[in-house]
């Protein structure tokens, strides 16, 4: 009793005192933490500072404020966005022909060109004072889908300069004169941009470009001033071909301290009108065989002032930090948009196809192996949508949030590839002969475009994602490193003191609420939500705690190799990202009124994250290198196993049967495919074949029962079978021309395209 006494009054003592519990235990601390600390690079530094950390900071506490998820405002188009939408949008889908376009002209009509100019389309971001839409993230997001799920080459010319380039560097950080002079232009389409920072030495690394700027006195405009000497060489450059003004990013110097003492200033973007002497176009590439423009630039000793400087001289040297914020719109925006189309088309056109498309004698749609490909194509882009809207929404609370911008474009690309890839069996050969008739395969042939642009997935999974998440979105972690990189060593070791008692409090308490909730299965939690998703809120909630824990741990372990460790801290980056996704769904669920139809949707995507964030969770513990404490901590979260199962066959079929009908939940689900006008239209006919099919069912029906009967001849094609039946008084006379008319849609809905002999 008196021993337990003391111990207890020397832990008091210990903690509460705090010179005693700075020198005894902070200190030490403090010097062990400086060491594993990840050496970070400057850009790393600014890129882990930039941007804003917004509901991926709550998903990283452990305990999810869900009222907080709910009370996000529901991202909606206002009536000129709309507007819009309904005119000009459509006007442009009228006039794409994607086709000819990629196959044929390998570029946009002209007519196309000047329309998308006259109207704004590359304006969408640009505020209306300069002349531009000004629209929000979200109309932007769904303009762009909505092109998008009619050419892909159109929907990339209308999202580049939309998206990080110098139309949006410009709004942020531009000066006044910059933007007075450049937004009007960029607005009614008489200057095109580009944006110009991967080179042949720098793709990933972009951080390590080697074009450079020296300051140096030079001519410009008959007057000596003090200006630049650029020397760069860029290639994959959108819009490069076409561009009349270039954004270009390079690395700054000023060996003769002509600014002040600072010889290495750093990453800096700057404008440059693609017709200043010494500035080349290069050549045109072909990404994929796509018809957007992109292509190389490069400059040899080109001389221009300080003020084409992005921000003028003060932002010299802030590029990275720059790009990194306006990151988001790419990343949040514009990709996610793409890959929701391909969503969109594929779940459209897959349900009509498999429902027109017989084989054995029935719609191919109702063979189970169909279903769960088609399932997981209907699931998945209802997760698209639910993601695309979440993201969308966050950019328009005015926020730059990096860490879900990152999980919204490597997921939703991947998604998106997964999508494609089940249409494409679905289709089989319906989807691989190229030609007018073929709506999937330029958008297969992107998928690797959407990919490898705004950090190559890779990179983003097992880099970025956690990388980027574990230190910003974690609640100590930023402020930890940040008071360890305090120059003033007495003042950071104040500072660290401070935190690391609550961050000690931080992890018991999740490691107790772990135990707890594993036991328990979660069953006491709160659920913000009564009714069939209570119980997701629940996991959730635990799924959280659980990373929460296992970063800590797993930064307290391996400290710095946790960044060379990427196959470990990915699959930490995929829980986070599961339950960001997760979050989107239910969310979306709730936005819409909670519809009932949803259901299977929802069920489908919540079980699939579950689950996904259990394979991740026992990937990382039978790789944690510390084998112990991998041991302990997976029976601390999973003390029954881990359990979560992908998503049942039955809830497969519900989703199956939703899409494999006309009606509002199809249209509501897949309200961003283009259907064209009838049936001169691809998607238009297979939609036309589609609903005359369903139409004429209870006259099929009765023309197979009299088949079965012997009443009218069998195994005959269906248009004589239509034909004996109206002799047999089976069907009317109309009814047999509308069969007749179905019939021919069919057939042209399941026909390839062919050429004749020299034709290609
Ligand atoms: C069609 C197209 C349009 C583009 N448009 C533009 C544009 O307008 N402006 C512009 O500046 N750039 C543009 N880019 C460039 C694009 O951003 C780069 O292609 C991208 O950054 C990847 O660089 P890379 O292709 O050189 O691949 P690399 O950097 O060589 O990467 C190769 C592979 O290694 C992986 N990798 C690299 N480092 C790591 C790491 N640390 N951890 C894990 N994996 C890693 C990558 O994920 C990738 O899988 C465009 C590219 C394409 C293809």
């Amino acid at each position: 009793m008196t021993l337990l006494l003391i111990l207890v009054i020397t832990l008091a003592v210990l903690i509460g005192v705090t010179p005693i519990r700075r020198a005894l235990i902070s200190a030490p601390v403090f010097k062990v933490f400086k060491k594993i600390l990840p050496p970070l690079s400057e850009t790393e530094q600014q890129a882990m500072e930039a941007g804003d950390v917004w509901w991926d900071g709550e998903l990283f506490k452990g305990k999810p404020d869900w009222q907080q998820l709910h009370q996000y405002p529901k991202p909606k188009l206002n009536e000129d966005e709309q507007a819009f939408m309904d005119e000009q949008v459509e006007t442009l889908l009228a006039m794409l022909d994607d086709y000819d376009i990629v196959q044929n002209k390998r570029d946009l009509p002209e007519q196309v060109w000047d329309y998308l100019k006259q109207e704004g389309f590359f304006a969408m971001i640009i505020p209306k004072s300069y002349g531009g839409r000004g629209f929000s993230a979200i109309a932007n997001s769904t303009i762009v889908s909505r092109i998008a799920s009619r050419s892909l080459t159109a929907a990339v010319t209308v999202m580049v300069p939309n998206s990080l380039g110098p139309g949006e560097l410009l709004m942020h950080y531009g000066t006044d004169q910059q933007k007075d002079y450049w937004l009007p232009r960029l607005a009614d389409g008489r200057d095109v941009p580009c944006f110009a920072l991967t080179g042949p030495e720098a793709g990933s690394d972009a951080g390590g470009i080697p074009d450079t700027g020296v300051i140096c006195r030079g001519e410009f405009e008959g007057k000596e001033v003090i200006g630049i000497r650029l020397n760069w060489d860029k290639r994959y450059i959108t819009l490069s071909p076409v561009a009349t003004v270039l954004g270009l990013a390079f690395k700054m110097f000023d060996p003769d301290a002509l600014l002040g003492d600072k010889k290495e200033i750093g990453i800096t973007c700057a404008l440059i009108p693609t017709s200043h002497p010494g500035v080349e176009i290069g050549d045109r590439h072909f990404p994929m065989g796509m018809a957007f423009m992109n292509g190389t630039t490069y400059g040899k000793d080109v001389f221009i002032p300080l003020d084409w400087i992005i921000g003028g001289p003060d932002y010299a040297g802030r590029g990275w930090r720059m790009l990194v914020e306006c990151l988001s719109a790419g990343r949040g925006i514009s990709l996610p948009a793409l890959a929701t189309a391909t969503g969109h088309l594929a779940s459209r056109m897959t349900g009509a196809y498999s429902y027109v498309r017989q084989q054995f004698g029935l719609s191919i749609g109702k063979f189970e192996g169909v279903q769960e490909a088609f399932a997981r194509i209907g699931g998945l882009t209802y997760g698209l949508e639910a993601m695309r809207v979440m993201t969308a929404g966050a950019i328009d609370l005015k926020l730059s949030p990096g860490v879900v911008t990152a999980i919204a474009k490597y997921h939703m690309t991947e998604m998106s590839r997964t999508v494609l890839n089940d249409a494409f069996d679905i289709h089989a050969g319906r989807a691989i002969q190229l030609g007018p008739k073929n709506y999937l395969a330029h958008g297969y042939m992107g998928v690797p475009i959407s990919i490898t642009v705004e950090g190559a997935n890779i990179l983003t999974r097992n880099l970025m994602i956690f990388g980027q998440g574990a230190t910003r979105c974690h609640p100590y972690v930023l402020a930890e490193l940040q008071a360890a990189a305090n120059p003033d060593t007495d003042e950071g070791l104040k500072q660290f003191d401070g935190l690391l008692l609550r961050h000690v409090g931080f992890a018991l308490g999740n490691t107790f609420s772990c135990l707890w909730q594993g036991l328990t299965a979660a069953a006491f939690n709160k659920s913000p939500m009564a009714g069939e998703t209570a119980r997701y809120y629940k996991q959730l909630s635990r799924m959280s705690r659980a990373l929460a824990l296992t970063a800590d741990i797993s930064m307290l372990m391996l400290g710095g190799d946790l960044k060379r460790k990427e196959m470990l801290s990915a699959r930490l980056g995929d829980v986070l990202s599961h339950l960001y996704m997760a979050s989107a769904v239910l969310k979306f669920y709730e936005d819409n009124g909670r519809q009932q139809a949803d259901l299977p949707f929802v069920h489908y995507n919540l079980q699939r994250s579950l689950a996904e964030i259990g394979r991740a969770f026992d990937g990382f513990f039978a790789n944690f290198p510390a084998r112990a404490v991998a041991v302990v901590l997976k029976r601390l979260i999973f003390p029954f196993g881990i359990g979560y199962k992908m998503p049942a066959d039955d809830i497969c079929m519900d989703i199956c049967d939703a899409l494999s009908k006309p009606g509002v939940i199809r249209d509501r689900l897949t309200h961003l495919c283009y259907l064209g006008k009838g049936e001169q239209d691809p998607t238009g006919l297979m939609e036309q074949a589609f609903v005359e099919m369903h139409q004429a069912q209870p006259q099929l029906k009765a023309i197979l029962l009299a088949q079965r009967d012997g009443k009218i001849s069998r195994k005959v094609p269906m248009e004589q079978a239509i034909t004996e039946a109206e002799a047999a008084g089976i069907v009317t006379a109309e009814q047999a021309e509308q069969l007749h008319h179905m019939n021919k849609l069919r057939f042209e809905a399941i026909s390839v395209d062919s050429f004749k002999p020299g034709q290609l």
